[in-house]
């Protein structure tokens, strides 16, 4: 059902007001955890400024470590909510467990599934059995093929709204975090009518890469990305070497502009 042999047009799915894998190069930005509704809010308000249309940040965090900051669960959610509102942004957050998906769906526009999860079959076809956009991040260790075959868990479920995010595999590379595949971007535009989005900040690990890995993804015809910001990165709970300023996160519009159709 992902094929572009059995649907040949470009699928776009609106995530709220945002139509991804439209014409406009869509712009999801904000912190890798929702920390408090003041550290939202501040953020969510300077990447609108700049041009975004979809805030991200999690409430349900996937750590390394189960004594890191595991996130503000649906405390989160509802900040979450109120935030989106607020700035009038659309907003996206990452579901981890069945459990929560009633309060994510009431509370945010699209569901993200993280790259730890994009096996886990349950949750793909929960999902699956909503109406709900959701971005589909490929796995720590997958290839294009089961990133695929993750998508038409959802899709056959009855779910044709999913977005598939590449967000960097783990290879013999120590460099960086991740490598960021755009190989796959290419090639699963080619295969899919699915829209894709790379996710410059996972990719990489490094801050300074994040706006050469995002122009990059305007070229090998990516339909958005999804960056993560921080109003004060040295303080970020999560994720800080990767996450931009303010006026990173700025400098890096100006730098998209040229490339992308103004929304
Ligand atoms: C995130 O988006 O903050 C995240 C945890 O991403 P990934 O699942 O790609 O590691
Ligand atoms: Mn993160």
């Amino acid at each position: 059902l992902v094929s572009r042999e059995i649907y040949a047009q470009d699928t776009v799915v609106q995530v709220g007001n945002t139509p991804v894998g439209s014409e406009q190069f869509a712009i999801m930005a904000g912190p890798c955890a929702i920390e408090s509704e003041e550290q939202l809010l501040e953020t969510a308000r300077y990447v609108k400024n700049a041009g975004a249309t979809v805030l991200r940040g999690g409430a349900f965090k996937p750590r390394t470590s189960p004594y890191s900051f595991q996130g503000l669960g649906v405390e989160g959610l509802k900040i979450m909510s109120q935030v989106g509102k607020e700035v009038g942004l659309d907003t996206i957050t990452e579901l981890m467990d069945v459990k929560d998906l009633d309060d994510v769906a009431r509370y945010i526009s699209a569901i993200q599934i993280g790259a730890r999860n994009m096996q886990n079959y349950t949750l793909l076809k929960a999902v699956g059995e909503t109406q709900k956009p959701v971005l589909l991040k490929r796995g720590l260790s997958a290839t294009i093929e089961e990133l695929l075959l993750a998508a038409e868990y959802i899709v056959a479920s009855g779910n044709p709204n999913v977005m598939i995010c590449e967000r960097g595999i783990r290879t013999f590379e120590t460099a960086t975090r991740n490598t960021l595949d755009l190989n796959a971007v290419a090639f699963i535009k080619e295969r899919s009518h699915l829209p894709v989005i790379v996710d410059p900040s996972h990719g990489t690990g490094v801050r300074t890469l994040v706006s050469p890995m995002a122009k990059a993804a305007v070229a090998c015809g990516a339909d958005g990305v999804i960056v993560e910001c921080h109003r004060s990165p040295k303080e970020s709970v999560s994720d800080a070497a990767q996450a931009l300023s303010p006026q990173d996160f700025h400098n890096l519009m100006q730098q998209l502009a040229p490339f992308v159709t103004a929304s």
